[in-house]
This record gives structure tokens, C-alpha cells and sequence, in this order.
């Protein structure tokens, strides 16, 4: 028997990576599989943006970059900060990353020693416990329910905080149920965190351009610029500009962090590649309007789907602010079903009986909830529907 550390063996691989193998699996071996699985848009990467990789190639830049990212890369993002988030950072509180998946984690080995509590509201982006626990800190999940549309109060958050809380997690618009804080409820939520100064807020701003409420979207600075000095931003062009392949990540923040991130990286990953980050560059400094198409088209889709999830008995679905995910319960639908006790044995049904891919909220820390990605086609989501139908 070989024996692994007991970090690894404290963690699980990631669930929602694990159904988008199974799915491709049963596709492979010919089923015929609707995957509503992925945590990816369903878009080709914009050509503008492809360019400028392919120029970045044969132009040679094909070599080790600054650690944090190129200088070109790093100006576009504090331009993007600017123009997007009224936010201001110089290029030492910028560092770029392979993937926001890297700026978290990142951060966790930068910040957590054993024993530091980590604030995760639930449901929740399912890497944020592992990683925490890959950083022997411990994630204090914050449960919350469909009556509270899934965010946390300023309540809630008092009763949480401890002396040993060290970080506050926060993801809006959220994956996995597209719900959003809006300004006034970010300002409630530091108001408590004032009186916490040892607390850091961590606000991972992936999906800010996928948002189709009224109100424009804010995050925590936004809403309590005094709390400047205590936030980290995370970002990324992985989801507004349907680069997940690409694998660039970046984060902002106070000097000190971003300089303990960085060295955490730089004996790690090292440079995120070369002319992936130049096709960042590209898609922050370039044309903006592929963002608008793409929201146009998920809006079209979550609409669709949400009116059809709540027409089926047992399944009651909250219509998202944005993101490309919904996350229905389906409780109702799990006590019918025979065989079936909980969302994990739904989605083992659902794929089985319906050839339908679904992630169980449970991988979310909630569960008897699903999350279904509709980053598909409008004809694939019209098949899903009537299949969940022809089996519940
Ligand atoms: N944060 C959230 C909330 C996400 O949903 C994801 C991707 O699923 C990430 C961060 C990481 O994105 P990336 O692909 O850039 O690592």
C-alpha cells in the first residue's frame, strides 16, 4: 500500500468536473447524453482574441513571463478595474494566475495557518472547502435558504464570526444559483465586518458580466470602500469571455497578500502560459460587445428553462439574476421517484433513465437541490425538459 499525505486524503476530486467525465463517457460509448453538467459557456472563444494568440506565436512569445503576469496583461486588468469597478490598483496589488481556481488557491496557502476559520456561504463554488482544507484552514459553511434567495444576512454573518476567523468568501453573481447581493445588502454585510478588522473579505467576481437584473452589479468594495485595504478581488476571463481552456485567472488587492500569492505561485505554476495571457490582454483591452451577445443568449436560455423546471411537479425553481445556472429543488421530485433518496440517486437517475447530466446540490453543500448549466443550445435544453418530463 503506498501511503499519501493526509492532506490529499482530506480532500475529494471536484464533483462537477467528475459528472462532465461521466457524461463524455456515456457519450463515447454512444449514449445518447444531454450533458447539463458543465461550468463552461457553450461559445467559441471570439476571434479577435484567437488572433492574438496565434500572433503571439509567431511572433515567438513563447517563453517565461514575469511570474505575476506580463506588464501588458497586468495594465490591461488595472484598466479593466477602472473602467468596470470604479477601483483603483497599482501593478504590485495585481497578480495574474492560471485560472481563478489558481488566485484562490493562491490565496488560501498565502493567508491560512491550521485552525483559521474561512467563512463559505452555501451553496457554494464546490472547490472553496478543499482548498481551504489543502491549506489546514477550516471552512465554517453558512447555510442558506431559497426563502433568503441564498445569501447570506448580516445576522447570520455576526453569529459566525469568531477570533479565529481569518477569511470571508463571497461569490456574486453565485455558482451555482445565479443569485446575486445587491448593493444595500453588501453595505449591511459591512457594517459586521467592521467590527471584525482581523477578518478579510475574498470576493470572487467571475461571473460579474453575466448579471441581467436592473441593478448594475457591485462587490463588496463597491458597497464599503473603507474595506479596500481588507478585500481581495478575484476575476478572471475564463466565463465573460468563454475562456476556460485558456486558463487565466487574476486577483487584486493589498500589496502585502499579493506579494505572499505571488511567491506561493512563483514556486509552484510559476507564469500562467505566455500566449494565453496574451489573448487576455486582448479580450480585456478589445471589443466588449461578444460579452453582451453571450448574456443576450443565457438570459433567452434561463427563461426558457426556469418556466419549464417549475410547470413539472416536484420542482421549484428561483429565476436567477445571472450566471448560466439554475439551481432547482427537487425534493418533491426525489420523494416520488421510486429508488430514488436524495439528489445524488436523482442525478444517477436522471442520467440513466433520461440521459440527462446533471450536478447534485449536495456537491454544493445543498442538497436536494440540482444545478443545471443551460451553457447549451436552445434546442438541447428544450430536449432535456421533455426527457426530465417523460420519467418524473
Ligand atoms: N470561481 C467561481 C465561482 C467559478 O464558478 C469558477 C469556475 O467554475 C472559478 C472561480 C474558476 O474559474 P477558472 O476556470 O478561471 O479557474
Amino acid at each position: 500500500d503506498i501511503k499519501l499525505s493526509a492532506r490529499v486524503q482530506r480532500i475529494k476530486p471536484s464533483p462537477t468536473l467528475a459528472v462532465t467525465a461521466l457524461a463524455n463517457e456515456l457519450k463515447a460509448q454512444g449514449k445518447d447524453i444531454i450533458g447539463l453538467g458543465a461550468g463552461e459557456p457553450d461559445f467559441d472563444t471570439p476571434d479577435h482574441i484567437k488572433a492574438a494568440a496565434i500572433k503571439a506565436i509567431q511572433d515567438g512569445f513563447t517563453k517565461y513571463t514575469a511570474v505575476d503576469g506580463t506588464p501588458g496583461l497586468k495594465q490591461a486588468i488595472i484598466t479593466k478595474f477602472i473602467r468596470d469597478n470604479r477601483l483603483d490598483y497599482g501593478p504590485d496589488q495585481v497578480l495574474v494566475s492560471c485560472g481563478g481556481k489558481q488566485s484562490f488557491y493562491n490565496l488560501a496557502q498565502a493567508l491560512l495557518d491550521s485552525g483559521d476559520e474561512v467563512l463559505i456561504p452555501a451553496p457554494y463554488w464546490v472547490s472553496y472547502p478543499d482548498m481551504v482544507l489543502l491549506a489546514d484552514g477550516k471552512p465554517v459553511i453558512m447555510d442558506t435558504t431559497i426563502d433568503q434567495q441564498f445569501k447570506i444576512t448580516p445576522e447570520q454573518l455576526e453569529a459566525s464570526l469568531n477570533h479565529n476567523t481569518r477569511l470571508l468568501v463571497l461569490n456574486s453573481p453565485s455558482n451555482p444559483t445565479g443569485m446575486a447581493y445587491t448593493k444595500a445588502e453588501l453595505e449591511a454585510l459591512g457594517a459586521v465586518l467592521r467590527a471584525h478588522p482581523q477578518v478579510l473579505i475574498a470576493t470572487d467576481d467571475m461571473y460579474e458580466h453575466i448579471l441581467w437584473r436592473d441593478e448594475p452589479f457591485s462587490n463588496l468594495v463597491n458597497a464599503c470602500p473603507d474595506l479596500y485595504e481588507r478585500t481581495i478581488v478575484l476575476n478572471g476571463v475564463s466565463k465573460a469571455y468563454s475562456m476556460t481552456g485558456w486558463r487565466i485567472g487574476y486577483a487584486a488587492g493589498p500589496e502585502p497578500i499579493i506579494k505572499a500569492m505571488k511567491k506561493i505561485q512563483s514556486q509552484s505554476t510559476s507564469n500562467p502560459t505566455s500566449i494565453a495571457q496574451v489573448a487576455a490582454q486582448a479580450a480585456l483591452d478589445g471589443d466588449q460587445s461578444c460579452i453582451g451577445e453571450m448574456l443576450q443568449a443565457f438570459k433567452t436560455r434561463h427563461d426558457y428553462l426556469v418556466d419549464e423546471l417549475n410547470r413539472i411537479d416536484g420542482i421549484s425553481c428561483l429565476p436567477g439574476q445571472g450566471t448560466f445556472y439554475a439551481f432547482p429543488d427537487m425534493t418533491g421530485l426525489i420523494e416520488r421517484i421510486e429508488g430514488v433518496n436524495d439528489d445524488i440517486g436523482l442525478a444517477e437517475f436522471l442520467l440513466d433513465k433520461a440521459g440527462v447530466a446533471m450536478v447534485p446540490g449536495s456537491a454544493f453543500g445543498s442538497p436536494g437541490n440540482m444545478r443545471l448549466s443551460f451553457a447549451t443550445s436552445l434546442d438541447n435544453l428544450q430536449e432535456a425538459v421533455k426527457r426530465i418530463k417523460s420519467v418524473s
